[in-house]
């Protein structure tokens, strides 16, 4: 997981703002610490083959659904520009697109990429939630492996929970 001085709570209020979608290319996105316990409690339950769930770098080789899809935040203007870390700066953005971009010029980035947005005959996705509620749950069935990092993560999801009168499904579990 790429480390990112952005605080905790901003990031999760900006990925649930952008319905975890990414900005550029509008697939669904999915929050990557969470593939770390699903392969780890495939193990668990007596898958004995590899199952490239997770690598710490996001690797095709080793965790390819991360490499494209893992969550990201990305700033509307490059950061070593003019950009800041306000929430109106911010978006969601997949692992994928926010390579390609690196520190390029936004509406470059689209021109070049030309997207075409998948849509649906349905709309658009109200309830994706990235798959935060499955690592939620995980992380309490993991509770002692979970890394500084990982715990600054659940309680900034749980808070975020807190705040829009939502059961956090860790609270609803016990
Ligand atoms: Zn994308």
């Amino acid at each position: 997981m790429r480390r990112s001085p952005i605080p905790y709570d901003v990031q999760v209020r900006v990925y649930f703002r952008d319905q975890w979608l990414c900005h550029w290319c509008r697939r669904p996105i999915i929050f990557g610490p969470r593939f770390k316990y699903l392969e780890k409690w495939t193990k668990d339950n007596g898958c004995q083959y590899p199952v490239a769930y997770y690598h710490a770098n996001w690797r095709r080789d080793a965790a390819p659904l991360l490499d494209v899809l893992g969550a990201v935040i990305d700033h509307k203007e490059a950061h070593s520009k003019t950009g800041d870390d306000s929430d109106q700066n911010l978006f969601a953005a997949c692992n994928k697109c926010n390579t390609r971009k690196s520190d390029g010029e936004s509406e470059k980035f689209r021109e070049q990429e030309k997207f075409k947005y998948v849509k649906g005959q349905y709309g658009e996705p109200q309830n994706w939630d990235g798959l935060v509620s499955l690592f939620i749950l995980l992380s309490e069935k993991y509770s002692s492996d979970l890394t500084p990092t990982e715990k600054h993560w659940l309680k900034a999801f749980n808070e975020f929970f807190c705040s829009q009168n939502l059961h956090s499904p860790m609270k609803k579990s016990r």
